[in-house]
């Protein structure tokens, strides 16, 4: 196992990771902005090392001053977190170079899985059913609309370096086609410094159902069921949940299988989330693949009592897998709530100081956060400034730990989603759960 590990990240992933190293015994050092001296993940780690300033691209995402600072500290390995670099794979290529493990998979991997449009075709290959659509990128509108025409209205239009919900625009005929195609483009060219779409059918009112898997360095694939992430906003998820309610016993299984089958094929190793569109009729469509922890990794953690982190820990250091697929287990149901830092009617990020804080407790609850009385929301960078994760026997119970813990959950000085998780957890079609991923749009617009 590794002696000393870097967290190339910070707030609650940081800290997160912080908490795995020194269960299992391991030195962590902390990097961080100018801004972030007062962080949670600064204090909780053995050591820490300035990289810079605010802006994230001189500190965060600054592979030389983070190399540099693995260095000085000696760090064996590299956690990246989600974000900044996590899925960057010149700075997994960089670390390995420069003699550290990068604690997650190898660069090639990220590079295929980097490129949605790329990745689509990969998994097409392995067997994986993926959203009908372009057959890699998309050059021209003609192209596109013949394709369409194909197809069959709506389509996607997406980017394929996208991510964070943005690059997406949907068509419902040829003229909003023809507006929105080099709209696409040219907004992921501003987002992403790469103007490569792909054209997808859009699936209506699908849910968005994602398969936690893991791969070692021995050939050996895992996974650890789903997580339903419906409850979207813009394309940016709100609350997840798991086991989800729209997925069977027989399509878990099928889930699962393909998803570990195609791990193995590609002979992937350590965390990844399998991401698939399911839809009325229960047929199920890959639409990306992430390379790294997710942010809403606690759900399954919760869900099966195993700690992802750790595992990504010892799978990095060359450990094979002690456990086997059957010993994982779904005990209970689980549920999360992004708690962000945003105003209630713009949903605009809400920075300021947190004058008031106090964390919710007792049985079934879990908080990732990285927040404090009089800690300061910055306006660098992301607005999520903590998880609420409950686990409770069965999804009724969950609900009701979970309207209890917010209602538990202070947070005076800035505005927060706190208000709208309770109206989410109280609405019938949550409570029920025949929602979909237009729930936000169709209930609360
Ligand atoms: P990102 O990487 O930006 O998160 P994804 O490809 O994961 O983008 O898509 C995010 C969300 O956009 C999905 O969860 C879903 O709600 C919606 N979406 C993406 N592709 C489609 C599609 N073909 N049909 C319907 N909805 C889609």
């Amino acid at each position: 196992m590794f002696g000393k590990v870097l967290i190339a990240n910070r707030g609650e992933i940081a800290l997160r990771v912080v908490r795995s190293c020194k269960e299992l015994g391991i030195k962590s050092v902390a990097v961080y902005s100018d801004v972030d001296r007062e962080s949670l993940h600064v204090a909780f780690a053995d050591e820490s090392v300035c990289i810079g300033p605010a802006d994230s691209g001189k500190s965060y995402r600054n592979i030389k001053n983070i190399i540099a600072a693995a260095e000085i500290a000696q760090a064996d390995a590299i956690h990246p977190g989600y974000g900044f670099l996590a899925e960057n794979a010149e700075f997994a290529r960089i670390c390995e170079e420069c003699g550290f493990t990068f604690i997650g998979p190898s660069s090639e991997h990220i590079e295929i899985m980097g490129n949605k449009s790329t990745a689509k075709k990969t998994m097409h290959k392995l067997g994986v059913p993926v959203v009908p659509g372009s057959d890699g990128p998309v050059k021209t509108i003609n192209e596109g609309l013949e394709l369409a025409k194909e197809i069959g209205f709506p389509v996607i239009i997406k980017a394929s370096a996208g991510g964070g919900g943005k690059g997406m625009r949907i068509a419902g005929n040829d003229i909003t086609f023809r507006n929105n195609f080099d709209l696409a483009r040219g907004e992921a060219g501003q987002a992403f410094g790469n103007d490569e779409v792909y054209v997808e059918k859009y699936i209506e009112s699908p849910r968005h159902i994602e398969v936690q898997v893991f791969g070692d360095h021995y050939g050996n694939a895992l996974h650890f069921f789903e997580r339903e992430c419906s409850i979207q906003r813009r394309h940016q998820k709100l609350l997840e949940e798991a086991p989800s309610l729209g997925v069977s016993d027989k399509l878990r299984r099928r889930m699962g299988d393909i998803s570990v089958a195609a791990v193995k094929a590609l002979k992937y190793r350590n965390a990844g989330t399998v991401e698939y569109l399911l839809d009325k009729n229960g047929n199920f469509y890959f639409m990306e693949m992430n390379t790294r922890i997710q942010v809403e990794h606690p759900v399954t953690e919760m869900l099966t009592g195993i700690d992802l982190v750790k595992l990504q820990l010892s799978v990095a250091a060359g450990e094979e897998f002690s456990l086997k697929q059957k010993d994982i287990k779904m005990q209970g149901h689980a549920m999360e709530c992004r708690i962000n830092a945003e105003d209630s009617v713009t949903f605009r990020p809400f920075p300021g100081t947190i004058t008031a804080y106090n964390a919710p407790g007792g049985y079934g609850v879990r908080v990732d956060s990285g927040a404090y009385n009089d800690y300061r929301v910055l306006p660098n960078y992301d607005s999520m400034i903590a998880k609420l994760i409950v686990l409770g026997k069965n999804r009724t119970e969950a609900i009701a730990i979970m309207r209890r813990a917010l209602d538990e959950f202070i947070i005076h000085g800035i505005n927060t989603s706190i208000p709208l998780h309770k109206k989410i957890t109280e609405h019938f079609a949550f409570v029920d759960g025949t929602f979909s991923t237009d729930f936000i749009e169709r209930y609360f617009a």
